[in-house]
């Protein structure tokens, strides 16, 4: 990966990390609201187990984006961590926080690993 695309990809991921942390600010707290009538709690508990799920999405979104960055830095980005192969330009350009190759991503999904790929248009 030359110099000038690594820039590129350290804009973009810097963009994504923005709005990532701007939205897990703006949500604030998960408030816990009391009510007396029973089929609000249920709608309310189920609001409440959404926005949850969000979070954690975004914060392990946040994870992978700081991630990559942090490879920009070391000089190991673009690099699957685990087979050392290049990850293909195709998938780096559609999941600019990839860690793995498509082939070891595959291999982990298969091994039921959680990995966040919501984005990837294969999957989407
Ligand atoms: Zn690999």
């Amino acid at each position: 990966m030359t110099n000038v695309e690594r820039r590129k990809f350290k804009g973009l991921l810097e963009a994504k990390e923005a709005l990532v942390s701007g939205s897990l600010c703006n949500r604030g707290e998960i408030v816990i609201q009391q009510t007396p009538d029973a089929i609000d709690a249920v709608q309310m508990a189920g609001e409440r187990e959404f926005a949850i799920r969000n979070l954690d999405r975004d914060s392990s979104m946040l994870r992978q984006i700081r991630g990559a960055l942090a490879r920009i830095e070391d000089g190991t980005y673009g690099v699957c961590q685990r087979c050392e192969e290049d990850i293909s330009p195709k998938r780096i350009h559609a999941l600019p926080w990839a860690r793995l190759c498509i082939e070891c991503q595959e291999e982990m999904d298969r091994r039921k690993t959680p990995a966040y790929d919501a984005a990837d248009p294969i999957t989407a």
